[in-house]
């Protein structure tokens, strides 16, 4: 695929990558190839431009090879990286864990609104914690706050602990691996503040995902179910349980599934922000 003779620097490296992408269908082409080019010479993306001549050896090469090939074959950019910016801060993430979308910063910023008294040290839950960022930027917020973080995949606790420590939380946070339909009793609580991004996409739908999303990240983060709704039904059911008296949930939802959510708030007795 990369024949080695013609490319020596990392600068023919970026433009054949560059080039490669764009065939591949990648829409950010040149900015992926800049990504790639500088994760497998270990520099900077900046570098590469400012130092075109730089010579890339024969092991870079056929690393940045396999990468080119991971990547045409729509394997998301994170995984290749190792790492996605969330909330300003940098998550490790691999294929075990979903990859932090902006918009679950969304979920950050409703917390943010309805919670504006930043130095109490709430206790804030997060179900499905996946990679920890939704816990972890809430803590980078509150600062005095604790975060308990649950995940039904062990992988998942590991990545969420390692985050949690290179972003400097480790001291406020606790990850435990457990199911919140069976091991809530286990979760202590109450908590104040209540967070999840939880699979809300209906089981029918999983294969019609993006393939870059179904053929990488994991299934059990996406499938909700029948109607992509169980999992807000028991997350909601939990909250009755764990929630203190004045505390928030806030929960990320698929679109449609708003009035769906709401109504099962609501039947539970919750009350609505
Ligand atoms: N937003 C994800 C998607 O791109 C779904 C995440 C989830 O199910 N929590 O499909």
């Amino acid at each position: 695929m990369i024949g080695q003779k013609e490319i020596n620097t990392v600068g023919d490296a970026f433009k054949f990558v560059a080039k490669k992408l764009f065939h591949a269908g990648i829409d950010l082409a040149n900015l992926e190839a800049r990504l790639l080019v500088s994760k497998t010479v270990k520099t900077s993306p900046e570098q590469i431009f400012l130092f075109p001549e730089k010579e890339i050896s024969a092991s870079e090469l056929k690393e940045l090879k396999n990468s080119l090939i991971r990547r045409c074959a729509h394997e998301p950019i994170a995984y290749l990286m190792g790492e996605q910016e969330f909330w300003s801060l940098r998550f490790f993430v691999s294929s075990g864990v979903l990859i932090p979308r902006p918009e679950s910063e969304i979920i950050v910023e409703a917390i943010l609104n309805c919670v504006p008294e930043k130095d109490i040290s709430y206790r804030i839950l997060d179900l499905g914690t996946g990679s920890g960022c939704l816990l972890i930027a809430l803590l980078s917020e509150y600062s005095s706050a604790l975060g308990l973080g649950i995940d039904i995949s062990k992988c998942s606790i590991e990545i969420a602990e390692k985050n949690s420590k290179i972003n400097g939380f480790r001291k406020r946070t606790k990850f435990q691996l457990g199911d919140w339909t069976m091991d809530r009793d286990k979760f202590g609580g109450p908590f104040e503040i209540i967070v999840s991004n939880p699979p809300y996409v209906p089981s029918s739908q999983i294969s019609a995902l993006d393939p870059g999303i179904f053929n990488y990240e994991p299934i059990q983060s996406l499938d909700g179910g029948v109607d992509g709704l169980s999992r807000y039904r028991e997350i909601l059911e939990v909250g009755l349980a764990l929630l203190s008296e004045s505390g928030i949930i806030a929960l990320e939802i698929g679109i449609g599934q708003a009035d769906k959510v709401i109504d099962i708030a609501s039947s539970l007795g919750h009350n609505l922000v």
